[in-house]
């Protein structure tokens, strides 16, 4: 269920290239194309989900996937096994500017 228009929807789809880190059947990873730590990824469903919230019940083992790829790829980065941040920007007020879905993750310096 890919929404026009949708830039991560075209990006999970491959239509629009990306550096991925991490693919299966409902989760893609990728890096941000402006980074703001030497490792800084974006976890993204491959269902069109607007923001953390729209997704729904239906969501729950999707977000809990999202947050275990998220967990499992800081840990693999350089330096990584020192921690790093996760975060879901929602809505105008949370700084969210693409309206799908995704999960930052921050790693390989001390934020
Ligand atoms: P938001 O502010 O919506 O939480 O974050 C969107 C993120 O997507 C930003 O960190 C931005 O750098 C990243 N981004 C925007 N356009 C693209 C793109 O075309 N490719 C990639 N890889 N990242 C993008
Ligand atoms: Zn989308």
């Amino acid at each position: 269920m890919p929404e026009n228009d949708c830039l991560f929807c075209k990006i999970a789809s491959g239509e629009i290239p990306s550096t991925q880190v991490f693919s299966n059947e409902r989760i893609v990873a990728f890096k941000d194309i402006h980074p703001k730590a030497p490792t800084h990824l974006l976890v993204v469903p491959r269902k069109h989900i607007a923001s953390l919230y729209d997704a729904t019940e239906e969501d729950r083992d999707l977000l809990g996937e999202m947050l275990l790829v998220a967990s499992q790829l800081a840990k693999e980065s350089p330096n990584g096994e020192n921690g790093g941040r996760f975060g879901f920007n929602c809505g105008p007020w949370g700084g969210q500017e693409v309206g799908h879905l995704h999960l930052h993750v921050m790693a390989g310096k001390k934020l």
